[in-house]
């Protein structure tokens, strides 16, 4: 996750850096840095390439007395600009090595930018866009650095979150925030900002979420917040920081994605608690009861990869179940295609963190133009559950690491409780509808069975791990299931997956077979069980190694090559077991093969650039 951080006091101390650095290990990736100052204006920087343990071992061998600083900025950096050398390393720094910035996001006219300051004489020692906005400011400095920034931010085009301090006001510590997040933590005695609260969650006691066009000035111990539109003091809102220890410990775990797939039945078990009433049969939600209210027609589910994975999913239960017809697009390209933005419909926008910058963009675009905007998110507070009408929450707790598992399920959930709603309300069949309501009670033990037989599940992964080529295929509801867990594989294996639908497979993609192809074929009992059972004769015919996903006592044993086997429920509900026996398969896969499974090269958790 790129990153930025920094903490300011009144004192003469920073204690608890070294704690803080090291217990954010788990947020390195490509570099990270930090740079001190004193009241007299004397610094201490230091950088380091790939984990921030490498940065905390700097800093822990150096000779430098860190009690005596009292204001710093930090970054872990995922690259978009320039590679990952310590030159491209935050903090970056003008000429003159006086004012010292860490950015998150991206300078989109950089070029531009760098070239007038070519002409002007400065030279540059990376290849980052921030480099140019140290640059920039030396450039274009003017009386303090308050007034500086205000002009600087005028020239730089978005999008970004950034942070200055400057060398002969050591006192004074100024953070712009236009598109990317960030909040600002506050204590006693103290200041923090941060691209999440939760990186404060230890150390500050509130926090102020900062909105778009928003500037932060700290000078000694007191701080303003102004609008960068009107020039304005603000008077934000002081939130309370909640935290769990739990969500950062291991326990008996190899990994966080490990640890976090265990953690889906008490999840669900959860959610069952909140929602559902099994004596009357009614779910509680008065989000859902204001949206019922409103009857849409049609739905646009907006999101990006397993979010949109999980949209997909929601668009066979949203037609099936609450004769809605959904559409579902990947942000990046929704942003910018036409649109038809209209009241009949729905704008469901999907993102585990509510940051991702691409699911952003598109949700102003929409809002803009008087859209009807529902948000899915898991961080609660986040800027995109801020900027929508309406919208629930997964709360499948924190992920601490790349690999999305709980979250996916919390949002698999929250959509076939929507679906089911507003289907009640319309022409749902009551039948149907307790049907479905029925097995959810047993959804726990369900999946709980998976995890209970994983041993199995990993044998079979150890095996198809080193298969550098596979296909994970399935028709209808669960055909998003294949794509989501293909997009795993290559996440954390590196191995080369691909999901189709199981009958697209003869209309091209079966030219791939061979013995040293395998092919995952997602086939609980329902409605297509036969139909892919065709589907896998035709691999066989052609030599194929075929991987049967099934319910527990199918009879078709002789068929298949290795099982996986899942426990009954219906087929709107076998998308739940499926998910979690497929993230076993990728988990036990990438350990097979001695990845580094919490991070997995070159991705980050929360994407905030576009
Ligand atoms: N664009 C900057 C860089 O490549 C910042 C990236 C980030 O947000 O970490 O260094």
């Amino acid at each position: 996750m790129c990153w930025i951080f920094a903490y300011k006091w009144d004192k003469e101390a920073s204690p608890f850096l070294l704690e803080w650095l090291k217990n954010l290990e788990y947020r390195g990736y490509d570099s990270a840095g930090i740079c001190e100052i004193n009241k007299a204006g004397e610094f201490y920087i230091e950088k380091a390439v790939w984990k921030v343990s490498n940065l905390a071992t700097k800093v822990e061998n150096s000779d430098k007395e860190l009690e005596w600083y009292n204001t710093w900025i930090a970054h872990t950096r995922w690259a978009t600009h320039g590679k990952v050398t310590m030159e491209n390393t935050h903090p970056h720094y003008s000429k003159n090595e006086r004012f010292f910035i860490v950015h998150n996001g991206i300078i989109e006219n950089y070029i531009e930018l760098k070239k007038e300051l070519e002409d002007r004489g400065y030279t540059f020692y990376g290849e980052t866009d921030t480099e140019i906005v140290a640059k920039l400011i030396e450039d274009m400095f003017e009386t303090d650095i308050e007034t500086t920034i205000k002009k600087v931010f005028r020239r730089i085009t978005w999008a970004y979150a950034l942070g200055v301090i400057d060398r002969q006001e050591p006192d004074t510590l100024i953070w712009v925030k236009i598109w990317s997040p960030l909040v600002l933590g506050l204590a006693e005695w103290e200041y923090f900002l941060s691209s999440d609260a939760n990186a404060l969650a230890r150390f500050a006691k509130t926090y102020i979420n900062l909105d778009d066009w928003e500037m932060v000035v700290i000078k000694g111990n007191t701080h303003k917040i102004i609008s960068l539109d009107s020039g304005l003091s603000l008077d934000k809102q002081i939130e309370d920081i909640t935290y769990s220890e739990d969500n950062y410990a291991l326990w008996d775990f190899s990994h966080f994605m490990e640890k976090e797939i265990f953690q889906v039945p008490e999840i669900i078990d959860n959610f069952i608690k909140w929602r559902i009433d099994f004596e009357t049969l009614e779910i509680k939600s008065n989000t859902l009861e204001e949206l019922a209210a409103k009857d849409f027609k049609r739905i646009e589910i907006i999101a990006s990869w397993t979010s949109y994975n999980a949209g997909m999913t929601a668009s066979y239960l949203f037609e099936e179940l609450a004769s809605i017809p959904t559409t579902v697009y990947v942000s990046t390209e929704f942003k910018y295609k036409k649109k038809f933005i209209n009241t009949d419909t729905l704008y469901i926008f999907i993102s585990q963190s509510g940051e991702t910058a691409d699911s952003l963009e598109s949700l102003k675009v929409v809002k803009n133009k008087w859209g009807f905007t529902f948000w899915i998110v898991n961080v609660v507070g986040s800027s995109i559950a801020r900027l929508s009408d309406l919208g629930l929450y997964t709360h499948s707790g924190r992920e601490v690491w790349v690999a999305a598992t709980k979250s996916f399920i919390g949002q698999i959930w929250v959509l076939l409780i929507m679906a089911l709603y507003l289907g009640n309300k319309k022409d749902l069949e009551y039948t149907k509808y307790k049907e479905i309501l029925a097995c959810m009670q047993k959804l726990k033990d369900n999946v709980s069975l998976v995890l209970l037989e994983s041993q199995k599940i990993q044998k079979v992964a150890k095996k198809y791990a080193h298969y550098k080529d596979m296909f994970f295929l399935w028709r209808n509801i669960q055909y998003p299931m294949a794509m989501e867990w293909s997009l795993k594989c290559k996440e954390i294996t590196y191995n080369h997956t691909e999901a189709y639908s199981a009958g697209e497979l003869k209309h091209g993609p079966l030219s791939l077979i061979e013995p040293s192809f395998p092919t995952l074929l997602i086939n609980p009992e329902g409605r297509f069980t036969d139909k892919n059972v065709s589907t896998l004769k035709e691999i066989k015919a052609r030599d194929g190694l075929v991987i049967w996903l099934i319910t527990k006592w199918d009879k078709n044993k002789d068929l298949y090559d290795d099982v996986i086997e899942i426990p009954h429920t219906i087929e709107e509900l076998s998308i739940f077991p499926v998910s979690v026996a497929l993230q076993l398969f990728a988990y036990y896969a990438a350990r097979e093969l001695d990845r580094e499974i919490d991070k997995p090269r070159n991705l980050a958790k929360s994407v905030t650039v576009e």
